[in-house]
């Protein structure tokens, strides 16, 4: 059996479409673009990928971006300084800090940051009061890559309601959220974690299963019932051949990409669970592209709320 794949692209091209109409009236009726500010620190390679992807996206479906860098040297306090210019700012509807921030600001500097965004403003969802509003069943601003993943879902008609879900990952970014999203559609969710006994055998009870570790490979086919959907979200660069030996066959092109490259992204899914699920998100070209599609749905629904409250 082969896996169903499922298209990050094609979902994430449906919702940025969707977006267009509400861009266009917000800007009729407030005389500007929703404005997003993004607040880059320092220089780390792969946040500048990813802050130029979100700039290029915005900026494609109509919406002001603004890009606010500031330098690895700078203080907690200027980032925080920063972050409440952009709170008092009329013409900022969303606040994105992307992270993760350099190790020099401290251990504490990111739920800090998170923190100090106004929560009307907050389009990662991360601010404590959008978490608690998720908890409770009454989300306005929901994490992008986690509420990307339930459009996936629901794109592919894949039922949520009365199913097993099993996430890998508690993190407060994508596996705590992505339970909470699930467990609101009926789902009966379980939590996986580094400490969790049995793992695989307790993934393989799931019929949602959503892998959001961080390790290249980790979910083996022992970890997937026959037939089950199983969605990817690991972003892992693989630079040792050994590793990406150890993921594809001999011969396989992604072999033949990391010879060309050097290196190559995976996801923490084996690719071998294709042979045993029912449907799979490939890494690249799943639930990636839905952050950044989600992001822009989250500013639009803020700078609604904004001009409403206005
Ligand atoms: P994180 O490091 O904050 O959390 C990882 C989680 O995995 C932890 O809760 C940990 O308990 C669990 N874990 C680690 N080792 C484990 C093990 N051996 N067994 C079971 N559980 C284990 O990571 P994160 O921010 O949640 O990101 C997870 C992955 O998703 C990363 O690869 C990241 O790059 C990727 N990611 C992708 C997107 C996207 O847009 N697709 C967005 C965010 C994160």
């Amino acid at each position: 059996m082969s896996a169903r794949l499922l298209d990050g692209p094609t979902v994430a091209s449906a919702i940025r479409e969707s977006v267009l109409p509400d861009v266009r009236a917000f800007t009729a009726s407030a005389g500007r673009p929703p404005g997003l500010g993004i607040v880059l620190v320092g220089d780390n390679p792969s946040s500048e990928i990813y802050v130029r992807n979100k700039v290029k996206a915005g900026g494609e479906s109509g919406l002001w971006v603004d890009l606010q860098r500031l330098p690895a040297t700078a203080s907690l306090d200027d980032l925080l300084a920063l972050v409440d210019r952009l709170n008092a700012s009329p013409i900022h509807d969303g606040i994105l800090v992307q992270s993760p921030l350099p190790d020099a600001l401290g251990k504490h500097a990111t739920q800090r940051v998170f923190d100090a965004i106004d929560p009307a403003k907050d389009v990662d969802g991360f601010h404590p009061v959008n978490v608690g509003r998720l908890v409770q069943g009454r989300a306005h601003l929901v994490p992008c890559t986690p509420s990307g993943v339930i459009e996936m879902l629901q794109h592919y008609n894949i039922r949520i309601g009365g199913t097993r879900a099993v996430v890998i990952g508690r993190s407060e970014i994508v596996g705590k959220p992505m339970a909470m999203l699930l467990l609101q559609r009926d789902a009966t969710v379980t939590i996986c974690h580094s400490k969790t006994p049995d793992l695989p055998a307790v993934a393989a009870t799931a019929d949602i299963l959503v892998a959001a570790i961080g390790r290249a490979g980790f979910v083996t086919p022992a970890f997937v019932r026959p037939g089950a959907t199983v969605i990817d979200v690991g972003i892992n660069r693989v630079t040792d051949r050994a590793v990406a030996e150890s993921l594809y066959e001999p011969g396989a092109p992604r072999l033949a990409d990391f010879d060309k490259r050097g290196s190559i992204v995976v996801g923490d899914v084996h690719p071998k669970v294709s042979e045993v699920a029912g449907a799979l998100t490939p890494v690249p070209g799943g639930v990636g592209p839905l952050t950044i599609a989600m992001l822009l749905k989250n500013t639009v629904t803020a700078a609604n709320a904004r001009l409403r409250s206005a």
